[in-house]
């Protein structure tokens, strides 16, 4: 497990509980945090190794100078993406010159665009996106799917209408990388943000490829794994070198639930106070019904996402993935991002 104390914790506090857990039998790695955070604004983390239980997570959390315990076991080193106290964002590159940052203190973000890059729509559709108020446009030119037999992308074709799109439409782009033998692929077009989905979550190989490149990775949490499977993996990716991590959340499997997906909005507000990295919310792809998407995107961006990703079509009915969960009405796209937004800013008052 590991441990975060308050800003401002006293020794003596925190000396107390590293004494019981040394009385359980476990070990106490105190974490010396990064170089850089000043004293007064730095989380004291303490690593703790042995075979924790529930019971004593509980009795560790119940201390007055503990903020979050986090169940997280086995981890040889330091969590790079753990909070110590600083609040970093990502900055990526706009095609004309500045940046759109995202985490931290900066407003919230929205990645809007195709499910599949196409050949028609999908620069009218990146346009209607940005014309609403989308920082980021999003498209996938590999599909993971379902079945095998499914359509599977336009792939390096589809790279190239993205980022045709990209230079006519003003943003960048982020896209869904497959496979390591893509990576120089994605360099060639210049992918602004490379995004690992939620079937390659403990593909490690892809993630140590992504992670040696310094282009910001939004990596999306398994669907089947914990928040700790996840975390740990996400982490990897800061372990390659590669500090502009982004974690989404996208919903899980669940045990019979109305949306595509089991929500997993509650976990936001766990990381917001754990991680030190942007977090972004799919609201496309954990609800899967265009009617789902404006109030779930508000609850994740009310309840601390950095982040929204979001799928748009001018035409649904030609979509070639995803069509039944597209936004396909600007004003309603511009009236859910206006309110996103306001809502984040207000989910802010809610500590
Ligand atoms: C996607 O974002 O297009 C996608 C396929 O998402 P996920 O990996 O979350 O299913
Ligand atoms: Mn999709």
């Amino acid at each position: 497990m590991i441990i975060q104390y308050y800003v401002g914790a006293s020794d003596g506090d925190i000396d107390v509980v590293r004494k019981t857990i040394k009385g359980w039998g476990f070990r106490v790695q105190p974490n010396p945090g990064e170089a850089g955070d000043s004293p007064e604004a730095r989380i004291q983390v303490d690593n703790v190794f042995g075979a924790v239980t529930d019971t004593h997570r509980r009795e560790v959390a119940s201390f007055d100078c503990v903020k979050t315990v986090i169940p997280i076991e086995g981890v040889p080193q330091n969590l790079s993406l753990i909070r110590r106290g600083a609040h970093h964002s990502v900055e990526i590159p706009m095609p004309g010159g500045g940046t759109v940052k995202i985490g931290g203190n900066n407003p919230l973000v929205v990645m809007a665009g195709v499910c599949a890059v196409d050949a028609d729509y999908t620069l009218p559709s990146h346009q209607m996106a940005k014309r609403a108020g989308a920082d980021i446009n999003r498209g996938g030119a590999f599909k993971p799917r379902t079945s095998p037999y499914d359509f599977q992308g336009l792939k390096e074709d589809g790279l190239k209408v993205l980022c045709e799109a990209r230079d006519a439409v003003g943003l960048p782009v982020i896209s869904e990388i497959l496979d390591v033998r893509d990576i120089d692929l994605f360099m060639k077009y210049d992918v602004d943000i490379l995004q690992t989905g939620t079937r390659n979550a403990q593909n490690f190989e892809l993630l140590i490829e992504v992670g040696k490149t310094q282009k910001p990775v939004l990596y999306k949490r398994g669907f089947s794994n914990s928040i700790e499977e996840s975390l740990k993996a996400a982490n990897y990716i800061m372990e390659q070198g590669n500090e502009n991590l982004i974690f989404c959340l996208r919903g899980v499997k669940g045990i019979g639930h109305s949306f595509r997906n089991q929500g997993d909005l509650d976990e936001i507000v766990s990381l917001a106070q754990t991680i030190d990295r942007p977090i972004v919310y799919d609201v496309s792809h954990s609800t899967g019904r265009k009617s789902g998407v404006a109030r779930v995107g508000g609850m994740a961006a009310a309840g601390g996402a950095d982040g929204l990703l979001v799928d748009v079509h001018v035409s649904p009915q030609h979509a070639l993935v995803d069509g039944f969960q597209a936004i396909d009405s600007e004003d309603e796209l511009r009236g859910m991002i206006d309110a996103w937004r306001q809502l984040r800013e207000l989910g802010r008052r809610l500590h």
